[in-house]
């Protein structure tokens, strides 16, 4: 089978710091891919390469037979809306809008309609076990119910992959393993693949596979299929 994502050889340099030097990866459809390494050694360079939001240099990055890294601005916008969910160490909720009007958000930019984006974001927030929370505002939820609700926003457009950066790295043990078995289990049911960035072990172990990165490379090329 052919890989849903894959990058090849990626190299991107911030001024004279060389992030990534060669990195290539390969996510299968529905796959869990846990990326892991020393703080500094490219992950979070990496997830936002292959998620679109970074350009790299060199190498290549390919969705379902699209290649990402040359495709205009605008239709790679277009692409990362519609294919991508993405989840960061902290909600990055915005903060004047209630839980629910935050999961609505991706919805309204893909012009669905009001009530509709609605209805759709309730049902992810129950499906998510945050439908108690939709009228509340983010600086009134825990970390973990901030997470459930970002990972809701990440699922409602049907993304074919969700891109999740320390998800559980503003959390206690406990909150933890609930985002992450919220996180994997969603995905499993909804085909999604996930590739999760993360220096904790006991979080890799969700993924049905580890890729190792260091300075920037896949420290083990057996690890890439
Ligand atoms: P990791 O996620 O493994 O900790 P990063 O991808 O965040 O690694 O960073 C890799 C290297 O690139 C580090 O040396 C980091 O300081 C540097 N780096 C990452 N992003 C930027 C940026 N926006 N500007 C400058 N340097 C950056
Ligand atoms: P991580 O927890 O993955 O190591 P960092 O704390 O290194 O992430 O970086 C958080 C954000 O800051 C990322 O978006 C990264 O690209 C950016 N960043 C990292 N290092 C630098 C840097 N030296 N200068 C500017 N931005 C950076």
């Amino acid at each position: 089978a052919t890989a849903l994502l894959r990058a090849h050889a990626l190299r991107k340099s911030f001024g004279r710091t060389e992030a990534l030097r060669g990195a290539s990866v390969e996510v299968a459809q529905g796959e869990v891919v846990a990326l892991t390494g020393p703080s500094g050694s490219g992950k979070s360079t990496l997830l936002l390469c292959l998620a679109g939001v970074l350009r790299p240099e060199a190498g290549s990055v390919t969705h379902d037979g699209t290649r990402l890294d040359d495709l205009p601005e605008a239709a790679r916008t277009r692409l990362r809306r519609r294919e991508f969910g993405l989840v960061l160490q902290f909600g990055q909720l915005v903060p004047e809008l209630s839980a629910v009007q935050n999961v609505m958000v991706p919805l309204l930019m893909e012009r669905h309609g009001r009530a509709a984006a609605r209805t759709a974001a309730l049902a992810w927030l129950d499906r998510l076990g945050a439908g108690g929370l939709a009228d509340a505002l983010p600086g009134d939820l825990s970390g973990g119910e901030s997470q459930r609700v970002a990972m809701a926003r990440a699922l409602v457009t049907g993304p074919s992959i969700v891109f999740a950066d320390e998800p559980t790295g503003a959390l206690d043990r406990v909150s933890g393993e609930e985002v992450m078995e919220v996180l994997v289990s969603t995905a499993r049911s909804t085909g999604a693949a996930v590739l999760l960035v993360t220096h904790d072990n006991r979080v890799a172990a969700y993924a049905d596979r580890e890729v190792v990165l260091r300075d920037g490379a896949v420290e083990d090329p057996a690890a890439v299929r």
